[in-house]
């Protein structure tokens, strides 16, 4: 799991501009490959080599004025809890508010490193008037100009500089198991489902102690699956103060996401497939994590021969394009299709790690290319001579061209579709990259 860094501060001072920066491209590239909805307040990045996740917890305030300072409030100490470095964004124009100083107080009592970013300094003037947010009591400010960037890497060499963790991926671990871990909104059925797993028999789960604070992770052996269930601590004690916002329950999903190989992604069949699913979905597909679909509560629903159907054809047109996925019907309260949702996983989960070797890639997409090579571009014939898969913790592939930079979107998704009729890889994502030969 990365480090996470909260950006919290009242609205306008900068902080979206802020995130901007700090993930804009990168994070638009990664969006290229996953094709799904841009969730523009959630992005990775890195500095001096270290990766780290970013939330701009100020893209999840909702509400009138008159619940705003509530609501800030709220994912302030959210993001205290959550987060392992907290970003507090003040703007050099105005100066100290009422507001900053609210926010201000709250981050006193508390232990986590704060940075207190003296936004908008973008004249040497400004960058003077920063020192008057010393007098909150949170160190020394940083000016920046999240508009020109400039202070930006003095401050990130600090920031990452705090970092508790040691840099850890799931996928560098030694340990072989697959990590599933259970995510979607609140009331989905989540620790129903992980208690039908681990609840009825002691021993056929065992504690393995977390790596990171409050999380613990359990190793589930029986019925012939042997994987390890990740965060299953959180998830049985609820925070129920926090249970009701969006933003908890994403900073949630991002940590488990990231921690894990497969997620399965509750949906509550009586709700349907809500917005914030599909953003927990787009989560998942940025992290390049393998996923299967539950669609849980099935139960309650009023069917015909022709629902599950129905219900399955809209979510695959609201998740496209990567919509190879498994989608299954269950009810953890009747115990409906539990290990059948297992041994999908599973299945994703090998999928995620399947190598093609070149020899049988390159045989298959010559007569693919042949048939329908990419569309000409300025009078210009492209020619893609080799296709090679990249050694990464997931599908990658690399094709190889005269002129890469002309090969558009549609076809590399043409490309993709073509890999994923021909070799398995329901349920993870895949990125096709093109490269200069
Ligand atoms: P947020 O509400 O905290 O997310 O703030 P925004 O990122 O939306 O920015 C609020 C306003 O401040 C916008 O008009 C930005 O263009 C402006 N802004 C952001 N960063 C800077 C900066 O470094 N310098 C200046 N001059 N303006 C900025
Ligand atoms: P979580 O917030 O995602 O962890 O959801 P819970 O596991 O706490 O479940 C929320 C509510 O839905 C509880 O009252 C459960 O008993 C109920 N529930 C969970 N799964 C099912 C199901 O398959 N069918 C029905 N009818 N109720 C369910």
């Amino acid at each position: 799991m990365s480090n996470m860094v909260a950006i919290v501060g009242r609205p306008n001072v900068g902080k979206s501009t802020f995130f901007n920066r700090l993930v804009g491209t990168r994070d638009a590239i990664v969006d290229e490959f996953s094709g799904v909805t841009r969730d523009r307040h959630y992005g990775k990045t890195e500095w001096i080599g270290k990766e780290f996740s970013i939330i701009d917890t100020g893209g999840y305030v909702t509400g009138s004025d008159d619940v705003f300072e509530d609501e800030i409030r709220k994912q302030v100490q959210l993001a205290v809890e959550e987060a392992d470095v907290i970003m507090f964004v003040v703007d050099t124009m105005t100066g100290i508010t009422d507001m900053d100083n609210d926010v201000a107080n709250l981050l006193r009592k508390q232990d986590r490193p704060v940075f207190v970013v003296a936004n908008k300094a973008d004249t040497n003037e400004r960058k003077m008037d920063a020192s008057e947010f010393y007098a909150m009591g949170l160190g020394e400010p940083y000016p920046i100009s999240a508009m020109n960037g400039s202070g930006t890497g003095d401050l990130l060499d600090e920031v990452v500089a705090k970092f508790p963790k040691p840099q850890s991926d799931p996928d560098e671990e030694a340990e072989e198991l697959p990590r599933i871990s259970v995510v979607g909104r609140p009331n989905a059925g989540k620790s129903s489902f992980i208690n039908a797993l681990t609840g009825s028999d002691r021993n056929i789960v065992t504690p393995v102690s977390g790596t990171t604070r409050d999380s613990i992770d359990t190793h589930y052996k029986a019925y012939g699956f042997d994987f390890t269930l990740v965060d299953t601590a959180g998830l049985r004690k609820k925070s129920k103060v926090h249970d009701d916002l969006e933003f908890y329950s994403v900073m949630r999903s991002i940590r488990s996401i990231e921690s894990s190989d497969v997620c399965i992604l509750m949906i509550d069949a009586e709700e349907g497939f809500h917005s914030q699913d599909l953003n927990i979905f787009s989560l998942i597909a940025k992290n390049n994590k393998a996923v299967v679909i539950l669609v849980n509560k099935w139960d309650l629903i009023e069917k015909d021969h022709q629902t599950a159907k129905k219900f399955e054809k809209l979510i695959r047109s609201r998740i496209n394009p990567f919509d190879d996925v498994e989608i299954i019907f269950t009810s953890v309260l009747t115990k409906q299709r539990i290990h059948k949702s297992l041994d999908a996983a599973i299945r994703a989960y090998e999928n995620r790690k399947r190598r093609i070797k070149t020899s049988p890639l390159n045989d298959y997409f010559q007569t693919v290319i042949a048939k329908q090579p990419p569309p000409a571009l300025k009078g210009k014939y492209i020619k893609i001579k080799y296709v090679t898969q990249l050694p990464t913790k997931f599908p990658s592939f690399a094709f190889f061209a005269n002129l890469p930079q002309y090969v558009k979107e549609p076809y590399k998704r043409f490309l993709e579709n073509k890999l994923r009729d021909q070799f398995d890889f329901t349920g993870t994502p895949v990125r096709i990259f093109m490269r200069k030969k």
